[in-house]
This record gives structure tokens, C-alpha cells and sequence, in this order.
């Protein structure tokens, strides 16, 4: 299959985080066995979901990763003119959920692997697609675990997310938290036999968005970035049952995203200290069964720039540029860099179509795309 064949298969499976992937994943398994390449599928808990790693050629250190997601963003509430999951082309573009975001990317990489196998690689390349990217980058790590153990330290890692082959080269972090609060629940009209779980939770969204005022202000700062603070945001919220009983629970979401040179748990410790030791301490004197706890669901390494250094030269010379830039959004590479793999942001199509409506790749994208892994190619023989 060529790239377009590849792009309309993949788009083809419904692969919504809340889905399996493993239709997707046990077919381009089977294409790669096909091709005589062994791949190690990382499966979630449930054997619901899985990761898909392989290497083309010897596993030797200096090679490259491209990395991808398999899962894409729920199409609920949008309004579509044709089919999400049938791509359709229009204007020199190509339609569908996940064509920028970002199955087009690994659509390029699969349909080259003839070309990596006619090439005789003498350094791999690794594939690395997983799940659940889209709900907190949850199915990488285990990917990322699996890899540290038994791969060679490779070269470079390509998180190819839409940056229109731009080479970006650093990103914000991300924390994502619930807090929870059991309050007791009484009569409106007698305010000391209860605790008013809501109004907790009002409280700490206050010390929040204290902690959000000194974060512009005082915090760490990255010009690279905009804006070049780290910044937090209130999510859902809920709680309360009737306007005449004292609320007995509330539940809020709320995150932030710290510049890279920020201390991610400096903030953590400082919520939770307010939380546990000025908050909780004073509605369990009333009533012991109250709590409040702060659980981190979901946490995204940022991504830390590497001026100068081998991996991202090599990755300006395969995207053919001069400059890296840095994205707003958040991706896998920070979880590569962990285990000191040199990662980069770069992939084809914008990031300003993805998640929306009539969600599109442009032809021209998909061929720069192309271009690039056949540098990649180049490079590793
Ligand atoms: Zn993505």
C-alpha cells in the first residue's frame, strides 16, 4: 500500500482513546510479520489496548525512533460534512479524524518500509506507536519502560505530532489533578452540624489561582514560550445535591503546564501542604470523617531543548531547516527524554486542524512527510 492506501486504512479504524486499538494494532502487526519484521505489542492491564515497538535492521546504538500515537480525540458534539472515519479529499486535502493528528505520520512510515528494507539499513529505525496518547500520554510509559530495557541507545527520537515539519525542540509540561473533598452533609439551616464540601473546594481554587497570580508573576520564565510562564487552569467541577442541604462532596480537575526549567513538584508540595495542613486539619477538628486528597492523574514530562546538541542538528537536517521552534502542546517526547533519549517534535500537518471538525492533512504536507523519512532513510545507511 502507498501512503494514501495507508492514510485511508488507518483513519479507517475508530481508534478514540475510549476504544480499543487493537484492531489497528494487530493489523499493521501483521504487515510488518509479512515483511519479516517481529513486533513487541505492550499491552494495557485490561489486554484492551496496545503499544506497538519494532526495529527495521540491526539493533545497534545510533538509530532512530519514530514515534507516533495510534489513538485520536472524540468526534462528539462536532459537526462533520462527511464521514470522520472515511477520508475524503477536497482541495488538495485529505479529511478524516487523526489525517494531521496523527496517523498520516505513521501511515508515511509504514508505507516506507519496502524502502528501509531495500536500503540495508546498517543503523535502525524503531517504531514506537502507542495508545491513549490523547488522555494523558498513559500508554507510552509502559512502551518507554519496555524500550530503556532492550533498545540501543539510539541517535535521535522523532515524536512526529503535526508541527508542519517544523523541528521543535522543547514543550511545556503538564499535571492534571483531581480534588477531592468529603464534607457532612446536614440541614441548610444549621451550619455547625455540617461541613460544606463545595465551599471547600472553593477555598482551594482560591489558593489555585494565587499559586496561577505568583506563577506570572514570580515564576520561572521561558521567552521561548507563550505565554512564557507556567500557567493553570480550574477544570470540572461538581458537587452539591439541593440548595438547602449542606453539600457532603465535591470533585474538581484542574492542571497546570510548567515551563521546562519550572519545578513541577515544588507546586505539588505547596497544594498539598495548604491542602493537608491548613485546609483538611480544620474540618477534621469538626468532624473527623471529612477529608480532602489531591490525586495527579495524569502527568506529561515537558520537553527540554538541547542547544547544539548531535540530536537535533541531525534532526534540522533531515526536516531541512535552520532553527528549531518550540509547540504549545504537550506530547510523548518528554517521556523518551527520561531515559535520556534525544527527542524531537516533527511531523507533517498543522496543528491547528487537529481535534476539530473536518479535521484535514494537505497533500503538500503529506509529501514534505515523505520526503523527510527518506532522509531518515539515508541517514541510517
Ligand atoms: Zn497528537
Amino acid at each position: 500500500m502507498n501512503t494514501r492506501e495507508w492514510i485511508e486504512k488507518l483513519v479507517g479504524f475508530n481508534t478514540i482513546s475510549s476504544e480499543s486499538n487493537l484492531e489497528l494494532i494487530d493489523y499493521i502487526a501483521a504487515y510488518l510479520k509479512e515483511e519479516g519484521i517481529e513486533p513487541t505489542l505492550i499491552y494495557n492491564d485490561e489486554k484492551t489496548k496496545a503499544n506497538l515497538f519494532a526495529t527495521v535492521g540491526p539493533n545497534v546504538p545510533g538509530g532512530i525512533v519514530l514515534s507516533g500515537h495510534t489513538d485520536v480525540v472524540p468526534i462528539e458534539g462536532q459537526k462533520w460534512s462527511s464521514d470522520p472515519f472515511t477520508v475524503r479529499e477536497a482541495e488538495g486535502k485529505l479529511f478524516g479524524r487523526g489525517t494531521a493528528d496523527m496517523k498520516s505520520f505513521i501511515a508515511i512510515v509504514l508505507a516506507s518500509l519496502p524502502k528501509m528494507k531495500d536500503a540495508n539499513l546498517k543503523l535502525p529505525i524503531h517504531f514506537a506507536f502507542s495508545y491513549d496518547e490523547e488522555v494523558g500520554c498513559l500508554g507510552v510509559q509502559s512502551m518507554v519502560k519496555h524500550m530503556a530495557d532492550h533498545v540501543a541507545p539510539p541517535r535521535l527520537v522523532v515524536v512526529g505530532e503535526p508541527t508542519s515539519m517544523q523541528v521543535a525542540a522543547a514543550h511545556k509540561g503538564q499535571h492534571v489533578s483531581k480534588t477531592k473533598i468529603v464534607g457532612r452533609e446536614a440541614h441548610s439551616s444549621r451550619p455547625d452540624d455540617g461541613v460544606n464540601a463545595v465551599v471547600v473546594a472553593a477555598q482551594l481554587i482560591q489558593f489555585i489561582t494565587e499559586m496561577a497570580e505568583e506563577a506570572r508573576i514570580l515564576g520561572a520564565r521561558d521567552e521561548a514560550f507563550d505565554p512564557p510562564y507556567t500557567s493553570f487552569n480550574i477544570g470540572p467541577i461538581s458537587g452539591g445535591s439541593a440548595f438547602n442541604i449542606i453539600s457532603n462532596t465535591c470533585e474538581f480537575d484542574w492542571e497546570f503546564r510548567p515551563v521546562p526549567n519550572d519545578d513541577p513538584s515544588a507546586i505539588l508540595d505547596k497544594y498539598n501542604r495548604y491542602l493537608h495542613d491548613v485546609v483538611e486539619v480544620k474540618i477534621k477538628e469538626k468532624f473527623p470523617e471529612c477529608s480532602v486528597e489531591n490525586e495527579v492523574w495524569a502527568y506529561l514530562p515537558p520537553l527540554k531543548a538541547d542547544p547544539g546538541s548531535d540530536g537535533e542538528a541531525l534532526a534540522l537536517k533531515l526536516a531541512n531547516k535552520n532553527e528549531t521552534t518550540v509547540v504549545a502542546f504537550g506530547t510523548e517526547g518528554g517521556h523518551f527524554q527520561s531515559i535520556d533519549f534525544p527527542v524531537v517534535v516533527c511531523g507533517p500537518g498543522d496543528i491547528a486542524q487537529a481535534h476539530k471538525p473536518d479535521e484535514f492533512i494537505s497533500l503538500e504536507q503529506v509529501e514534505a512527510g515523505e520526503k523527510f523519512i527518506e532522509r531518515v532513510i539515508e541517514v541510517m545507511c
